[in-house]
C-alpha cells in the first residue's frame, strides 16, 4: 500500500466507536444524504448565540476567532464552505481514478474511522502522478478536485451514531486538511513520488510538510501505533478541540 501512511492520515477517530465496525456492513445505508446531513448539523450553527460566543473568545486569549477567523456562528459556516466543496457516503462517489489505486487505502482505514477529507488526498495523488482528478458524487457533474481546497468530506456509517456536536467538531477537523498550509513545492512533489516509489513512507510524510495537516502515528495512548496524532500545534484535532471546548464552556454556564 504505497500510501498507506497518508491515506489513514487524514481521519478522524473517535475512542467511543473502536470496534463498533466489527459487525461489516456497508459505508452507508439507506436514508439521508451525506448532504443532508451536515446541512442539518451546520443549521444548529446558526442557532448558536454570538454573544456568548464572543465573551468565550475574549475569555480565551481569542482562540477561537483566531482559528475561525472570528467569533461567530457565520465565522465557523464561512470556515467550512472555504475548504469543503462536497459531502459524500464512499458508495455515492464515483471516482476517476485512471488506475491509480485512490480507493485502496480505504479498506485499511478500520473501523474507526467517521470521516476523512478525501478531496486533499485525490488532489495529492493526482498531482504526484500528473494527472487530472474527478469525482461525480450520487451521478452529479464530474469535479475537477484543483487544489486541497476542493474539500471532499467523506463520512462513514459511524458519523449518524455521533451526538451532533461530535459530527459539527469532526467537520470542522476535516476542513483543516484542506488546508495546504505552506504550500507544496513541485521539487517536493517529485521527491514524494520517489519516496512512495521505495515505500519509504515516513520520508514521503515529512516532505508534505503542513500541506493537509495529516497526522501521524501515535507513539503512547489508546491510539498507540494508530495514525491519529497531529504532530503540531494547530492540526485538525486542534480545530476540532477547539470548537469543542467552545461549546462545552458555553454549555456549563446555562
Ligand atoms: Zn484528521
Amino acid at each position: 500500500m504505497r500510501f498507506s501512511l497518508w491515506a489513514v492520515g487524514l481521519m478522524a477517530v473517535a475512542s467511543g466507536l473502536s470496534g463498533c465496525g466489527k459487525d461489516g456492513g456497508g459505508e452507508n445505508a439507506p436514508g439521508p444524504s451525506a448532504k443532508d446531513l451536515v446541512a442539518a448539523d451546520v443549521a444548529t450553527f446558526k442557532k448558536m448565540n454570538d454573544a456568548d460566543l464572543v465573551t468565550y473568545d475574549g475569555n480565551n486569549n481569542h482562540i477561537f476567532s483566531k482559528v475561525f477567523g472570528g467569533a461567530s456562528s457565520q465565522d465557523l459556516i464561512n470556515y467550512l464552505d472555504l475548504r469543503v466543496h462536497d459531502y459524500a457516503f464512499k458508495s455515492d462517489l464515483s471516482v476517476s481514478s485512471r488506475g491509480l489505486g485512490l480507493m485502496d487505502g480505504w479498506a485499511d482505514s478500520g473501523p474507526h474511522v467517521i470521516a476523512l477529507n478525501y478531496g486533499a488526498q485525490l488532489w495529492l495523488e493526482a498531482a504526484i502522478e500528473g494527472v487530472q482528478a474527478l469525482y461525480s458524487n450520487r451521478g452529479a457533474a464530474p469535479v475537477e478536485v484543483t487544489s486541497t481546497r476542493v474539500g471532499l468530506i467523506v463520512l462513514t456509517q459511524y458519523y449518524p451514531q455521533l451526538q451532533s456536536l461530535a459530527r459539527q467538531s469532526i467537520l470542522l477537523h476535516e476542513a483543516r486538511h484542506s488546508d495546504c498550509t505552506g504550500g507544496l513545492p513541485k521539487s517536493n512533489i517529485v521527491k514524494i513520488k520517489e519516496a512512495l516509489r521505495q515505500k519509504d513512507n515516513e520520508a514521503a510524510n515529512a516532505l508534505f510538510g503542513r500541506c493537509g495537516h495529516a497526522h501521524v502515528i501515535c507513539p503512547s495512548g489508546i491510539y498507540s501505533g494508530m495514525a491519529a496524532c497531529d504532530s503540531e500545534s494547530w492540526g485538525a484535532y486542534a480545530v476540532g478541540a477547539v470548537y469543542a471546548r467552545a461549546m462545552a464552556a458555553n454549555a456549563s454556564t446555562k
